[in-house]
C-alpha cells in the first residue's frame, strides 16, 4: 500500500507537470473507483488552472478556483503524467487531460483508490478531525503525551490514529518505535514524556528519510517517472520476526497489536 513518502514522492513527480497548467479535459472510462465520481469531477475542472498540488494525509489535492480535485490512491493505485497516446491498460480508470498535451492518468489494478470533489472553501469529510503532519513543527512529543493522557490502548495503535498524526502506517510506527525503544504493546497513558520525545523525532527522521529515497515500501509501486522504490534493507523490525535484532542480536517477537502485524525487539524496546 502506498504509504506517506510514496504519496509525497508522487507529488513531488507530478508538481512540475501538473501545476500551472489548465485542464483540457476529464476522461472517466468508469463511474467509480472506491466511491463514486462526484459529477463536480468532469463538470467544474475542465478548463481550469491547477494552482497547486497539496497532500494532506494520504490524499493529494489539486487546487484549482473551482475546487480541489481530492486523489488517494488506496491499496495500488498510481498517477502518472503520460504523453497522450501511451496505449490505455485495463487498469487506467481516469485520465486528465492538460494543456500541455499530456495526460495525468490514475491507474488502479484493486480500485481502493478514489477521486473525489472538495469545494472552495470546504474541507472534505474525509479531510475533517485529522491531527497534525508528522512533518509539521506541530507534531512533537508533547503533542503526543498530551493526547495520551488516561489511553491504555497500546502506544503502536495510539500512533496510527489518524486524529493523533496522520500518516504513520504499520511500517513506520514499527520502526518508529524501535528507534525510540518502546515497547509496541505499552498503554499510551503510560509512556514518558522524555520518550515521547524521542518517538516524535523519531517518526519524524524516518519518514523524511523515506521521502528523500523516493519513498519505500511497495513491490508494486512505480514513482512517476517509471522508477521502482526502494525496500527494505533498512527495515530494522518491521517484517523481521524471529531474526535476531540487528542492533542487539535478540530474536524479534512479532504478535498483532490492534489488528496489525507487529514486530519488536524484547531487549531494546521496553
Ligand atoms: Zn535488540
Amino acid at each position: 500500500m502506498p504509504e506517506l513518502p510514496e504519496v509525497e514522492t508522487t507529488r513531488r513527480g507530478l508538481l512540475p507537470h501538473v501545476a500551472g497548467r489548465h485542464v483540457d479535459h476529464v476522461l472517466l472510462r468508469r463511474p467509480d473507483l472506491r466511491w463514486p465520481i462526484p459529477d463536480a469531477v468532469r463538470e467544474r475542472l475542465p478548463g481550469q488552472r491547477i494552482h497547486a498540488v497539496r497532500r494532506r494525509a494520504k490524499y493529494l489535492l489539486a487546487d484549482t478556483d473551482a475546487g480541489s480535485a481530492l486523489l488517494h490512491l488506496g491499496m495500488s493505485g498510481m498517477l502518472r503524467v503520460l504523453p497522450p497516446e501511451t496505449p490505455v491498460g485495463p487498469h487506467d480508470h481516469v485520465d486528465i487531460g492538460l494543456d500541455s498535451g499530456r495526460v495525468l492518468r490514475f491507474t488502479d489494478p484493486r480500485r481502493f483508490g478514489s477521486l473525489l470533489w472538495q469545494p472552495p472553501g470546504e474541507v472534505h469529510p474525509l479531510l475533517a478531525g485529522l491531527g497534525p503532519e508528522p512533518l509539521d513543527p506541530a507534531f512533537d512529543g508533547a503533542h503526543l503525551a498530551r493526547l495520551a493522557q488516561g489511553r491504555r490502548a497500546p502506544v503502536k495503535t495510539f500512533l496510527m490514529d489518524q486524529a493523533v498524526v496522520v500518516g504513520v502506517g504499520n511500517i513506520y510506527a514499527a520502526e518508529a518505535l524501535f528507534q525510540a525503544g518502546i515497547d509496541p504493546r505499552r498503554a499510551a497513558g503510560r509512556v514518558s514524556d522524555a520518550r515521547f520525545e524521542a518517538l516524535a523525532a523519531a517518526v519524524k527522521a524516518i519518514l523524511a528519510h523515506a521521502i528523500t529515497r523516493g519513498g519505500t515500501t511497495l513491490r508494486d509501486f512505480l514513482n512517476p517517472d517509471g522508477a521502482p522504490g526502494y525496500f527494505e534493507q533498512e527495515l530494522w523490525v518491521y517484517g523481521r520476526a524471529g531474526e535476531p535484532c540487528k542492533r542487539c542480536g535478540r530474536t524479534l517477537k512479532g504478535a498483532v497489536i490492534g489488528q496489525r502485524a507487529s514486530t519488536w525487539c524484547p531487549a531494546c524496546q521496553r
